[in-house]
């Protein structure tokens, strides 16, 4: 007779520990085996084959293995689309003498996610399999912070308010999944795709940053947060991107040592609640009135925006820190989207998808909430007439030019090369052409 068992999807969970699924299935009575789908739909698109997201995960995935292994368990890995792989994965479980009875999950508020997942949930009842999801990498789901009358928060300061009314400290308590993984399948020859046979080969110049939560990092942060020559930040995005750590700890963390922080953490739900309450901002402009402004065609000012060639040093020296560590710190981030949309004046979502490339912590709803913030298309955004003027922000923030120095060794010699485009002509070409597509009644004649 088939061993009745239950499985643990992880997606953006690589955890072992606190981990809200898990806990789910490993105290529902049936013997748990984790599995991950390499998903095609996905890897397939990936410019690089030594992508360094690729890298992260499948070390990640290795290092839970381990763990596993350790128990006589381990995860199942899956290449395939979503659907064949679970197709399949059912199929050679049953054929191995087990019988699928339920499977577990973190919710995830990504459009895409979502299909995935209603897709997968009808091909699991059509095998009489449950399918049980969980809250697990937000404090609080998109559904939960709401205006008095139903309605999503689009304005940041309110939702936040509302955020830290709901009684957050009541839910920064961890599950204990680690403690139980004694109740995982034991099973012999778990299938695991290696990188190569996935396309893949490692990011060999990939330097992951460590989970870093040091109080004092914390207490220094609000001073310190906005000078991209300091290490200010925690650098935790990319374990918030991949649930290598968990939510839980994180705000714990804020709450005991900086406001500031917390603050960060409740960006990143708020942006969560947008994606999920108004899928069309993943493609087009977030106030769709924006979608009229006429972008430029990209051409070699584009080129030399993703090298770092503009002839403007925040921007350049942040274009490079991208390009040779996938990291960019958050004030640069906003200093080289609004140049891209302002100063250069091309659509925010050619930047969105080089981000997208370029990204280690790329995430979609921090992502476009982010470009839309700074082409002031998004919600909350800064008004289109606020062109932030990239000298001033060096000056500002990296006084010193020690950052600027770090990635652009050649600036202030004859090669570093001369501004691509005059602040002040950029300034008012952009006011003028965002004018246009808002207010064409109220436009004039222009040169630009
Ligand atoms: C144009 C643009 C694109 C961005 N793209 C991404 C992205 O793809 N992925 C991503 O995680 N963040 C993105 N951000 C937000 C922010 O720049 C990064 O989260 C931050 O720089 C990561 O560094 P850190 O972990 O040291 O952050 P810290 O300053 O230590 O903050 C802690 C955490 O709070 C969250 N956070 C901080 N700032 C923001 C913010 N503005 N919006 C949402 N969450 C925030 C992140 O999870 C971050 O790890 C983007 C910002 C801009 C302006």
């Amino acid at each position: 007779m088939n061993q009745r068992i239950a499985l643990c999807w992880m997606r953006r969970d690589l955890r072992l520990h606190d981990h809200t699924a898990l806990y789910g299935a490993l105290t529902s009575g049936l013997p748990v085996l984790p599995v991950f789908v390499f998903d095609r739909s996905i890897l397939d698109d990936l410019a690089q084959r030594a992508d360094r997201r690729v890298t992260f995960i499948y070390e990640q995935l290795g290092r839970l293995n381990g763990q596993l292994k350790a128990v006589g368990s381990g995860i199942w890995g899956v290449h395939a689309q979503p659907t064949d792989g679970w197709e399949s994965l059912l199929r050679e479980l049953e054929e191995r003498g087990y019988q699928v009875e339920a499977v577990h999950a973190n919710r995830d508020y990504e459009p895409r996610a979502q299909q995935r997942d209603a897709a997968i949930q009808s091909l699991l009842e059509s095998h009489g399999i449950a399918f049980h999801t969980y809250r697990d990498h937000v404090l609080f789901e998109p559904n939960e912070v709401l205006k008095a009358d139903g309605t999503p928060y689009t304005v940041f300061t309110p939702y936040s308010k509302r955020w830290l009314a709901n009684s957050p400290e009541e839910r920064l308590g961890s599950v204990a999944s680690e403690d139980l993984l004694g109740a995982c399948v034991r099973m012999e020859e778990i299938p695991w795709p290696s990188l190569q046979e996935m396309g893949f080969e490692p990011a060999h110049d990939a330097a992951f940053p460590s989970i870093n939560l040091d109080d004092q990092l914390l207490r220094d942060y609000g001073a310190q947060r906005d000078l991209p020559a300091v290490a200010g930040t925690t650098r935790l995005s990319v374990h918030l991107r991949f649930g290598t750590v968990s939510i839980r700890e994180a705000m714990r963390a804020g709450f005991s040592h900086s406001a500031k922080w917390l603050t960060e953490l409740i960006w990143r739900e708020f942006y969560q609640a947008i994606i999920h309450h108004f899928p069309h901002s993943v493609e087009g402009a977030f106030k769709p009135a924006y979608d009229a402004v006429e972008w430029e065609s990209a051409g070699p000012e584009f080129e030399a925006w993703k090298a770092g060639k503009t002839g403007y040093p925040l921007v350049d020296a942040g274009m490079r820190e991208l390009a040779a560590t996938g990291f960019m710190h958050n004030r640069v981030r906003m200093v080289v989207a609004s140049f891209l949309c302002k100063h250069l004046l091309l659509d925010w979502r050619l930047g969105e998808r080089w981000f997208a490339e370029q990204l280690l912590d790329f995430e979609l709803a921090s992502n476009v909430g982010g470009w839309q913030w700074a082409a002031g298309t998004g919600c909350d955004a800064a008004p289109y007439f606020r062109v932030f003027n990239p000298t001033s922000q060096q000056e500002k923030f990296d006084p010193s030019f020690a950052y600027v120095r770090k990635w652009v060794p050649e600036w202030g010699t004859p090669e570093y090369p001369k501004p691509i485009v005059d602040h002040k002509f950029a300034r008012l070409r952009a006011i003028d052409r965002y004018k246009r597509a808002l207010k064409p009644d109220q436009a004039q004649p222009t040169l630009f």
